[in-house]
């Protein structure tokens, strides 16, 4: 059992038992006429593979993602991208208009579109500027979890835009502080990037942490929608009762279980490590231009760069049709562009775009 999922379940939700769907009862038979599904399939429809609701979890896909993220399949949601998941988590654990949620800002902006959209409070902790890069403080992000009540608070690991990776250590710090208090969710949308291990290791011995994945990123599969969460078995079905009763169209499973077949795969792995390297060379380059402030480490697939004058970088970015994230509007970033890492001819026209800029400047 876990204590947390049933201290911080909503309470107005515990005997909710969500849509019960046709395709979710475990029934077997040769004639299926419970969903009134049309017997026929359409005339597009080849093989017929749309013609039935899809299964609410493919158990296909769901196992290939548990073998890939190495955790069971009770301890694994697959739904809409981990966009879904972070909604799903809102709407669990937060009581609208009421609940509160901790970030900690700059940070990907969809924990508090979530949290707005469901009325819960966003509890901010900034990150802070420091030698090692921008930095979450996991002790002050603890202290405002507790003094808000809060149910939930996200970390972006790596972060997005920080590019920072947080210790695994000190977020098992975090949820042993906060242990039957707060969920602490590790979204890992970048964490293929980063060569080091997952916060799923954590999952066994601490039942307030659940996991992001998605297959948008490194697996480059953004268009289809697939994310996961990973958490306690508890934690999961909690999720299933309030997501939508098929996440998941037929096409989209079709697609992620031929991204995820070993060849798709290896593809990939060869594609995180030269993401990798391009990231270093990009970084190398950025730091020789006299224009460029400051370009933080980072674990992802992106650079957070700091420019003498971004107006000018982004501009000249633009003008070489090179469109890079204009991170200016953010807190702590008035002076910042987020640049993906693309492929070693990307990276050159980033370059070569920015090396205009200089001789300008000398001009
Ligand atoms: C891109 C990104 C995601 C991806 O969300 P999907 O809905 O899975 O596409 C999640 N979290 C962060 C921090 C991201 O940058």
């Amino acid at each position: 059992m876990s204590a947390t999922v049933n201290a911080l379940l909503r309470e107005d939700l515990r005997d909710f038992a969500g849509y019960k769907s046709a395709r979710s009862e475990a029934l077997a038979g040769s004639v299926w006429l419970n969903a009134n599904e049309s017997a026929w399939a359409n005339g597009s429809d080849a093989d017929g593979r749309l013609r039935r609701y899809p299964q609410p979890q493919p158990e296909a896909l769901c196992a290939r993602l548990a073998t890939l993220y190495d955790v069971a399949p009770a301890q694994l949601l697959v739904g809409r991208g981990s966009d879904e998941g972070i909604d799903l988590l809102l709407r669990a654990f937060c009581m609208p208009g009421r609940g509160a949620i901790v970030t900690a800002p700059p940070v990907f902006g969809m924990y508090a579109v979530c949290a707005r959209l469901h009325g819960a409070k966003i509890v901010e902790v900034p990150l802070r500027e420091a030698e090692a890069g921008l930095c979450a403080d996991l002790p002050a992000i603890g202290d405002a979890a507790l003094a808000s009540a809060a149910s939930l608070l996200f970390l972006c690991s790596p972060g997005n835009p920080s590019g920072e990776l947080l210790e695994l250590d000190a977020i098992a710090a975090l949820a042993q502080r906060l242990r039957g208090r707060c969920l602490v969710i590790v979204d890992e949308a970048y964490i293929e990037y980063a060569d080091s291990p997952s916060a799923t290791r954590l999952l066994e011995q601490h039942d307030n942490i659940a996991v992001l994945r998605t297959l948008s990123k490194a697996h480059a599969l953004a268009a289809a929608r697939v994310g996961c969460v990973l958490g306690n078995p508890q934690l999961i079905a909690a999720l299933r009762r309030v997501q939508a009763p098929y996440p998941l169209p037929q096409p989209v499973v079709d697609a992620a279980l031929a991204a995820l077949a070993p060849s798709a795969l290896a593809l990939t792995r060869s594609r995180m490590a030269a993401v990798r390297e391009a990231r270093m060379r990009l970084a190398d380059g950025l730091r020789m231009l006299p224009q460029v402030r400051r370009v933080y480490p980072s674990a992802g697939n992106f650079l957070l760069v700091r420019f003498a004058d971004a107006d000018a970088a982004f501009a000249a970015l633009l003008s070489a049709g090179v469109v890079v994230r204009d991170m200016r509007a953010m807190a702590q970033l008035g002076d910042a562009l987020r640049i993906t890492v693309g492929s070693m001819e990307e990276c050159r026209r980033v370059l070569a775009a920015l090396e205009t800029l200089r001789m300008e400047a000398a001009a």
